[in-house]
């Protein structure tokens, strides 16, 4: 261990009963100390953890009283001998807990005020503002420490395992010109070309594949990211992820580097955890929505979606009718023993279902003789049996069946709705890892509101070469080569493989509304670039906060993120953003109207 410095020979976490009778000096910051008047104990804790040091009234006088007055969080030096503690005061908790260091020097190196919250406890209901105010206090805190070290622990296995596969981190600037990836770009205005600004990067998609173009067949970068969108607990202003572009590959040679690399990072960081199944399983993007409703799916249990469709379509039910005469589909869950539902809960589930677009959500519990109970059940009397059958349901069971004139509709809610019983059924066992590949996504969505046909992934991503000629007779029909990457129901990743020839990434960007013109002033040197003997290539980015997150088993980045911003994008420490002065404007050749 790197302990030996100036100031200290070991690390608080380093003393073992290996040490008893060596002379140590340690610092770090008053955890917690007890007085037991002629004796002091202080567990003196750093980044490594905590030794329990002990200053004594009749052995060192000088040195008791010097330290008695060190509060919480005061950084403090201790030198000593180490020895065993006492017969029964051992504690197994710690790694250091055989031993303590009986001190005869003590210097305090800083006090401290005391802190705005406990760092040595737990303290329920702490609000989040303080704890981003002080950060730097906040991260002292054991969890949060543990956190980041297990980012870095995670940013670094990332690292070894792909320069051991050849990848090169090869950094691309920050200041650029904007590449669209479905957000808004921050901005930055130029001083030396007045009315001119660059974008900070939402991804550094063109440049990496610049870089294929170059000849750096495999390139990766942990590399900073920036999207002027709201937060999210899986989202923020700005983010790392782990870029990859490689060249002279199809769809299956990313998929399976991305998943050698995320199977080795996996074992070496949370060797505890389980990846529930290798190779990760792969789901068609339609395959997924209708089996799970989503296209990230939690597979950490099954409880998937069942097509009712055919076994409803003779009922006289407005609500299932109207939606299959519409085209649409029926899908039901089956929430195994749920039958006794109260009222309370079903609304809850109810409204739940509304939030996500659905019309309404039919519930039905399986009664003891096998009839349905529910304020839909006597307009499904004729096909109950048919609804059993389809979907099994048994006794004591709940079903729950949302209809929607839209497919996709339907099934994501009812998609959320599994999310949610998944969960009050405790079957996202949190100790699973269930990575997952949905792939084979459509290439075009149509956008109504600018009448145009846009990307779903990215706009460079390549259609499926087979398809590649109905482009544009039937854009809403064909597929891209693209794959995402979702670990317990979050997106943890995705990409594509590329458009590497010009005329075929043109007539994408035409489908997407783009002029000649527009193409070449917003992505020319890509077109050019595509020109000079571009290889064929593609690649994929992972997010790093939402990894890290999963690993932890965190709900928000926030948690795995040393200084992030609030939900509105402040920093609360350094007081982000904050109005510029005037020179700084003039000098920007900026001028601010907060007019409206
Ligand atoms: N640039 C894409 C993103 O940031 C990832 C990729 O296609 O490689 O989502």
């Amino acid at each position: 261990m790197a302990a030996h410095q100036s100031l200290r020979t070991h690390t608080c976490g380093e003393l073992r009963a290996t040490h008893v009778g060596e002379r140590v000096t340690l610092a770090g910051w008053v955890h917690r100390r007890r007085d037991h008047g002629h004796l002091t104990f202080f567990d003196l804790r750093d980044r490594y953890g905590i030794t329990q040091v002990v200053t004594s009234a009749d052995e060192a006088p000088a040195t008791h009283e010097a330290a008695a007055e060190a509060r919480n969080e005061w950084v403090i030096q201790v030198s000593g001998a180490v020895r065993r503690r006492p017969e029964g005061t051992a504690n197994r908790e710690l790694p250091t807990g055989e031993v303590e260091v009986a001190v005869d020097e003590v210097s305090v190196l800083n006090e401290s005020k005391v802190p705005p919250f406990y760092i040595n406890e737990e303290q329920p209901g702490l609000e989040e503002a303080l704890r981003l105010q002080y950060r730097y206090l906040d991260l002292r805190r054991p969890p949060m420490r543990d956190r980041m070290l297990l980012r870095a622990r995670l940013s670094s296995a990332i690292r070894r395992e792909l320069e051991a596969e050849d990848f090169v981190e090869i950094e691309t600037p920050l200041l650029i010109r904007s590449t669209p990836e479905g957000a808004r770009d921050f901005v930055v205005p130029s001083r030396l070309q007045a009315g001119q600004f660059y974008a900070l990067p939402q991804s550094p998609q063109q440049l990496k594949q610049l870089l294929m173009v170059a000849g750096y067949d495999r390139y990766y970068q942990m590399a900073h990211c920036m999207r002027d969108e709201d937060s999210r607990k899986d989202r923020g202003p700005e983010f790392t992820q782990v870029d990859i572009e490689m060249s002279f590959v199809r769809e299956e040679d990313v998929m399976a580097a991305v998943e050698a690399m995320v199977t080795a990072v996996t074992r070496q960081v949370v060797p505890e955890r389980q990846i529930s199944q290798t190779p990760f399983p792969r789901l068609r993007y339609e395959e997924a929505l209708a089996r799970f409703g989503s296209d990230k799916p939690d597979l950490r249990f099954g409880m998937e979606l069942m097509e009712l469709s055919d076994a409803l379509r003779v009922v006289d039910f407005r609500v299932f009718a109207d939606a299959l005469a519409a085209g649409g589909a029926v899908f039901a869950i089956r929430a195994q023993g749920c039958g006794g539902y109260s009222r309370k809960q079903l609304d809850e589930l109810t409204d739940l279902a509304k939030r996500q677009g659905a019309a309404g959500l039919v519930h039905l519990s399986v009664e003891s003789d096998g009839s349905l109970r529910g304020p839909a059940a006597k307009f499904l009397e004729a096909s109950s049996a048919a609804v059993l059958a389809a979907t099994g349901a048994e006794p004591g069971d709940l079903l729950l069946i949302v209809a929607d004139a839209d497919r996709a509709t339907a099934a994501t809610a009812l998609g959320q709705l599994r999310l949610e019983m998944g969960e009050r059924l405790g079957l996202r066992d949190p100790a699973v890892l269930a990575y997952v590949w949905v792939y084979r996504f459509p290439m075009f969505k149509w956008d109504a509101d600018l009448n145009r046909w846009d990307a779903t992934h990215n706009p460079f991503s390549a259609p499926v070469w087979e398809e590649a000629d109905r482009m544009e007779a039937d854009p809403g029909g064909i597929h891209a080569q693209q794959y995402d990457l979702a670990l317990n129901g979050w997106e943890l990743g995705g990409g594509s493989i590329r458009i590497h020839r010009r005329d075929l990434l043109e007539r994408a960007f035409a489908l997407m509304g783009h002029t000649l013109e527009g193409m070449r002033d917003q992505f020319g040197a890509l077109l050019d670039a595509l020109e000079y003997g571009a290889p064929p290539h593609g690649g994929i980015a992972i997010g790093v906060e939402r990894w890290v997150a999963l690993l932890a088993n965190q709900e928000n980045i926030r948690e795995v993120t040393a200084f992030p911003k609030t939900q509105s994008g402040s920093d609360l420490m350094l007081g982000a953003p904050s109005p510029l002065d005037q020179q700084q404007l003039a000098e920007l050749h900026l001028r601010v109207d907060l007019g409206g």
